[in-house]
């Protein structure tokens, strides 16, 4: 699939234009495999939050560009030995979905910084290739999170299969909203439903994400490892 790239104002107001009024949609520019150049090109057009995949390239890129003082978010899977890194380097973890990175995480995020925010993975079309929890593990997983001071849970993110039919990619993004709609009627600081990339953005917004992903339409390709 060949995606349009567009630059950063115009998809701003692509997502403005498909948001409902006073409830604005956090842009997340995914800068995976992407040079720190690019990023800091981003960066000096006013883009704050940068997603990355992985942990010891994305450590490197932070340092890098750590004048800049951006907002960095894990979406990648995460494996509990890389924890460590990912507690220090992160300012969010979008991608927890297991108690054991629940602990790791918390054990690990220095006292000297803010708490980590963490967003619980769904696994919202029971797909094998995907990680993430299922529905029904959310409530329990929060609590753990919520048990800790060193974290602090904002939320859901998931990534939707991408079905060829509008109406069953619309019932994920929909099943989404109603998990985090339960999820923050029980934590205070609940405030952030990651959903939509480049191809569906607009479908997710309409479906109530509060923060979009999006890499290629912004970057263009991504360069091979
Ligand atoms: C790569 C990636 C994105 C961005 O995908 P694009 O199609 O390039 O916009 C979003 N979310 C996750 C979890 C990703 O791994």
């Amino acid at each position: 699939m060949s995606l349009q790239t567009v630059s950063l104002a115009s998809l701003q107001q692509q997502i403005d234009a498909v948001s409902r009024p006073g409830q604005p949609v956090r842009l997340l520019a995914v800068s995976k495999l992407q040079p720190a150049a690019a990023i800091a090109a981003l960066a000096a057009q006013g883009q704050r939050a940068f997603g990355e995949n992985y942990v010891q390239e994305a450590a490197a890129k932070i340092q890098e560009l750590a004048a800049l003082a951006l907002e960095w978010h894990l979406i990648g899977h995460l494996q509990s030995n890389k924890a460590e890194v990912a507690a220090r380097s992160f300012h969010w973890v979008q991608t927890v979905d297991r108690p054991k990175l629940v602990e790791a995480l918390a054990r690990h995020r220095p006292p000297a910084l803010p708490p980590l925010n963490v967003l619980i993975q769904v696994n919202i079309d029971d797909e094998d290739s995907k990680h993430g929890c299922q529905p029904a593990q959310v409530p329990a997983l929060a609590e753990a999170i919520a048990a800790h001071a060193r974290l602090r849970l904002r939320g859901l993110m998931a990534i939707p299969a991408p079905f060829p039919e509008r109406d069953r990619r619309q019932a994920a993004f929909t099943r989404m909203r109603g998990l985090f709609d339960a999820l923050a009627a029980r934590h205070a600081h609940v405030d952030t439903l990651s959903m939509g990339m480049s191809s569906d953005f607009a479908e997710a917004i309409a479906a109530g994400s509060t923060m979009v992903r999006v890499g290629t339409a912004l970057f263009g390709q991504r360069p091979t490892p």
